[in-house]
């Protein structure tokens, strides 16, 4: 087959990551991104690993240094400030803005078509042709389906498969290095700072800047339980009234419910984190979910990333999931001499089984999070065992368990 041709639904991390690995074995790609603006701004931290690097640098993206951030401990500190302990993990940290762009700015702009939304599209035996909001149409040998967990593809031809509400919600925010207090850099700046409020987690991390004349960056995860048919759609309220049902966009939250998240970090934080949740100029609420596919591919259409599987948070792997779904697929299509059925099938069977292994772990990792049910003895157990040192341990793409390293490929 001469010069096969991919559509690509969906210009993120995992479409960016497709496009420029299909080009490497000579395919022709156009990827179609809805939004019309630049995606830097929606991202924040972003737990890296050798794999995911490992697909940057046979991509050709120049890895400058300041890209990464040496993490050089998990330190966990008590309700009062003072350290409770202290795990040797390190790793590396990033950030998604400067990762995105690096691979935006490395693929031909003719490649890339913003503000074009995919509507629908059609199967043939060995084509796909795709028609977009703006009445204009495609044709390939293949589609790719990375449009994220709300997939419009996966409502297609798999409606039954929705994203399931974790139970909790992920407050975060980040804050460039003269927002935080200069006396807490050493700290934030060099480690995961963690503390464990009964059924809730938070940590800082550090972000690699926001380009490589500026400083680090710091970001705070706080995990909170929310139910999902009161709580959650009030603090998706505007002050308005106008309710934006189970997502808001930031600038949108009330004060008041900004209010009284800094007053319940100064109650239940560790005063280091509380300070930046205090000093965010402005917190973004997330609803955290899992979402499991059961298969990558149907006929010529190949999902990706969070358009699959979505792992909750905590693995901080969802990046490095995309790069290794859009690294097998070219492989299984090199592999096979671009027999597009022969090579579907075996990236069906190799990253189902990833996505699944992923979603599990992190289901695990979260499930301190949350009240305690009076009957559920289980979690109890499970909780009581769990020690802040254990999970500081688990947590994160270069979890070290029972001293091995978790493979997450
Ligand atoms: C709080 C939080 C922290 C996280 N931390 C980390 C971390 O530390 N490390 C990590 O690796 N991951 C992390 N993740 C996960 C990570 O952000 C995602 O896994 C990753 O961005 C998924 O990329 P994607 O390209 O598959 O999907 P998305 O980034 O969701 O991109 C989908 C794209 O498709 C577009 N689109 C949707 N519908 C259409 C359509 N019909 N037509 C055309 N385009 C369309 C969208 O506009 C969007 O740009 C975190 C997630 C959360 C919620």
């Amino acid at each position: 087959m001469d010069n096969p041709h991919a559509l690509i639904i969906g210009g993120s991390m995992a479409g960016l990551f497709a496009a420029h690995l299909l080009r490497t074995i000579g395919w022709s790609v156009d990827v179609y991104e809805r939004t019309a603006g630049d995606l830097a701004g929606r991202g924040a931290g972003l737990g890296t690993s050798e794999e995911l690097f490992a697909v940057m640098r046979q991509i050709g993206v120049v890895l400058e240094p300041t890209l990464r951030v040496k993490v050089h401990s998990h330190i966990c500190l008590d309700r009062f400030g003072d350290i409770a302990c202290e795990v040797p993990v390190s790793h590396l940290s990033s950030a998604w803005d400067r990762l995105y762009r690096a691979l935006k700015r490395a693929l031909p702009p003719d490649c890339f078509h913003a503000g074009v939304g995919l509507d629908t599209f059609a199967q043939e035996e060995h084509r796909v042709t795709a028609f977009f909001s703006n009445g204009d149409s495609a044709r390939g040998d293949l589609l790719i389906a990375a449009d994220g967990v709300h997939s419009v593809v996966r409502q297609h031809v798999l409606p039954e498969i929705e994203p399931r509400y974790a139970g909790y919600v992920a407050w975060r925010g980040v804050l460039v290095a003269a927002e935080y207090p200069a006396k807490l850099k050493e700290l934030l700046s060099r480690h995961m700072v963690f503390c464990f409020p009964e059924g809730e987690q938070a940590f800082s991390v550090p972000l690699a800047p926001a380009d490589s004349a500026s400083s680090v960056r710091v970001q705070f995860v706080w995990f909170r339980p929310v139910d999902y048919v009161n709580e959650l759609p009030e603090l998706c309220t505007d002050a308005n009234g106008i309710k934006h049902g189970v997502a808001i966009p930031p600038p949108l939250i009330r004060r008041a419910v900004i209010e009284r998240l800094k007053a319940d970090a100064k109650a239940r934080l560790a005063p280091q984190i509380a300070e930046l949740v205090m000093r965010a100029k402005q917190p973004i609420l997330q609803a955290i979910y899992d979402l499991e596919s059961p298969r990558m591919t149907y006929g010529r259409v190949a999902f990706m990333g969070d358009a699959a599987f979505v792992a909750r948070p905590h693995v901080g792997a969802g990046v490095t999931k995309a790069a290794l779904d859009a690294e097998a697929l070219t492989k299984a299509l090199s592999d096979s001499g671009n027999d597009i059925d022969v090579a579907l099938a075996s990236y069906d069977r190799l990253r189902t089984a990833a996505g699944k292994q992923m979603v599990e772990r992190a289901r695990y990792l979260g499930s301190s999070i949350g009240p305690l049910l009076p009957n559920s003895e289980e979690t109890r157990k499970l909780r009581a065992w769990r020690t802040p040192e254990i999970m500081m341990r688990e947590i994160g793409t270069t979890a070290v368990v029972d001293g091995e390293r978790i493979d997450l490929s």
